[in-house]
């Protein structure tokens, strides 16, 4: 039975791959890591560190890609295309309809570009399949992901009966750990043994999932946030769409939205402020 690992390089699952390196958790065979080649800087540095450490422990980690979700993206919102014509990489944009309603674009990117191009590898590299062969018909693979204890509505069921889906970060289906792991406690374990290491979050530049938090940070980085700038004004207007196209939920311009927290505008910190508990409201 192989074991292998989905790898975002992100908070959860570099946490799953360095319980595995430690004999936390049972060997993995291997980890891929999927590449919109969008990401910012600190993960690519995070990444080559964890190859670096797995190799030491002798778990490969292998990089896959679909090509380049930014621009692939682009040509999309231009051309309903990309440039060889054969992707379809539609992000979650919002849309602001000229009568000022709003929409959203529906999300292809993660499957196009995160999960077919990992199982693609699977079938042809791991398991030696040739394209259009019959994959087994018995379980020949754990498929594992780094999705934490607070987040259970992102796991699936396998759609193929060659893979089993583990979380053992959530201990399914089985009892990897002596109780399920959130992501505070991953960051807590990774403090713990990895001190001198920052894991960053591993997302696109430019997903339009970020919360403001998220812009905030990628903001702090100027060459990241130039980047995601600059990307919002090239999408604005979409061939297939009546609408302008914005990557921030608000619907206007990235550049334009107020990402100041709450302290930063003033208003109460009402949790700092509360009575202590004292008057029992
Ligand atoms: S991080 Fe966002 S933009 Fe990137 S693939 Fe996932 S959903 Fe799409």
């Amino acid at each position: 039975m192989l074991r292998v690992l989905s790898l975002g390089a992100g908070v959860q699952s570099s946490t799953v791959l360095l319980m595995s390196c430690k004999g936390i958790l049972p060997k993995l065979d291997s980890a891929i890591f999927s590449d919109t080649q969008w990401e910012p800087k600190a993960v690519y540095a995070h990444l080559e560190w964890l190859t670096d450490e797995a190799a030491r422990h002798g778990i490969p980690v292998h990089r896959v890609t679909e090509g380049n979700l930014r621009q692939d993206a682009i040509d999309f919102q231009k051309f309903s295309k990309s440039a060889d014509g054969k992707r379809y990489a539609s992000m979650p944009l919002f849309v602001l309809n000229p009568d000022g309603t709003g929409g959203i674009v529906r999300r292809q990117c993660t499957s196009e570009y995160k999960i077919k191009p990992i199982e693609r590898f699977i079938r042809r590299n791991l398991l030696g399949l040739k394209h259009g062969e019959h994959a087994p018909r018995d379980v020949v693979l754990e498929h594992w992901f780094g999705i934490s204890a607070d987040e259970p509505q992102r796991m699936r069921m396998s759609r193929h009966l060659w893979q089993r889906h583990v979380y053992p970060l959530c201990n399914v289906p089985d009892d990897y750990l002596p109780k399920p792991m959130t992501r505070r406690g991953c960051l807590a374990w990774l403090a713990e043994h990895y001190p001198d290491r920052e894991v960053p979050r591993s997302s696109c530049i430019g997903c339009p999932f970020h919360s403001d938090d998220e812009w905030r940070r990628i903001k702090a980085d100027p060459e990241s946030w130039a980047d995601a700038v600059d990307f919002d004004r090239q999408i604005r207007s979409m061939e297939a769409m009546k609408g302008q196209v914005f990557l921030h939920a608000k619907r206007i311009p990235l550049d334009q939205v107020d990402l100041r927290t709450d302290t930063e505008k003033g208003q109460l910190e009402l949790w700092r402020h509360e009575c202590q508990g004292m008057c029992g409201v």
